[in-house]
């Protein structure tokens, strides 16, 4: 198995994922959607909310803030040495004390972790008018979004088959295909089509271009065929800002070794009861 990096940055990655299954591929996709865990607020004390908001909702808007998360340093409450009491390693506190008019964001919040904060400061949450006020507590907890959503570090996370283009000796060169191509995937060089260079990606196999060549009257075949490589995957990953998108990454993989060591383990200890 082989993964190539193309485009890499803190929001989003690119990768060609190589010799695997199209199951490991869907367990890879679904492992970064739903098992890398991250911070987000679980728990919403409101000692006051005069805006127009009722309390319920104003407590979902909250939950949905991305927040900076920094894995080395925390635990999940279930697994931390403070037996779920509540410390540093599992939890992180924010405070918002504000009085209209004025619009009340993420940025509004403070928290106790100076590390530890909204990834945006621009979401709004409520606009307060004079005399409206919100004093509110909230507490952020490490979890992953196979338990909700807002816990979910991937805002957009998939793959696509890889294309093969391959272009037989009939062709002649006549360009139907590279103008019915919706990505500009083709183009004509000398009596022949090909792809354009690095452009292969962008094919969505959508197989217009073999219809458009059996519309030149070239006869039953056409001269040109798009496959999809059953081991290869193009993956696209963006995170919401609170994991670096590669680091999603990481952890997917990471995920799927574990589960299957432990798989492993299950399956050698059944073989040796069974002896
Ligand atoms: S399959 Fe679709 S996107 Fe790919 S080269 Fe053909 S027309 Fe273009
Ligand atoms: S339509 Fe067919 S013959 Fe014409 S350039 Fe494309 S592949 Fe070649
Ligand atoms: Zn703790």
């Amino acid at each position: 198995m082989e993964i190539v990096f193309g485009r890499v940055d803190d929001s989003i990655v690119r990768f060609t994922l190589g010799g695997a299954s199209e199951a490991y591929a869907n367990a890879l996709r679904r492992a970064m959607i739903g098992e890398v865990p991250t911070l987000a607020i679980e728990d919403v004390r409101i000692y006051d909310n005069t805006s127009v908001l009722f309390d319920e909702m104003l407590a979902h808007r909250i939950g949905m803030i991305p927040i900076k998360t920094d894995l080395a340093r925390f635990v999940r409450r279930e697994a931390c040495k403070c037996e779920g009491a509540g410390c540093p390693h599992c939890q992180v506190t924010f405070t918002l004390t504000m009085e209209g008019p004025g619009v009340a964001t993420s940025g509004d919040f403070v928290s106790e972790d100076p590390e530890t904060t909204p990834v945006d400061t621009n979401i709004p949450l409520v606009k307060l008018w004079e005399d409206q006020k919100l004093v509110i507590e909230a507490v952020a907890y490490l979890n992953t979004g196979t338990e909700h959503a807002k816990w979910q570090a991937t805002i957009a996370c998939g793959y696509k088959q890889y294309p093969v283009i391959e272009v037989t000796d009939q062709c002649d060169g006549c360009g139907m295909c590279v103008d019915e191509c919706p990505r500009n995937v083709l183009e004509v060089k000398g009596q022949t089509v090909r792809v354009v260079d690095g452009k292969a990606d962008a094919c969505s196999l959508c197989k217009l271009c073999e219809k458009a060549c059996i519309g030149t009257g070239i006869g039953e075949e056409s001269a040109i065929h798009v496959n999809a490589d059953k081991t290869k995957y193009l993956f696209t990953v963006e995170s919401d800002g609170s994991l670096p998108a590669q680091q999603i990454v990481e952890e997917g993989i990471r995920y799927i070794r574990k589960r299957s060591d432990e798989l492993i383990e299950s399956l050698q200890e059944i073989s040796m009861e069974g002896q």
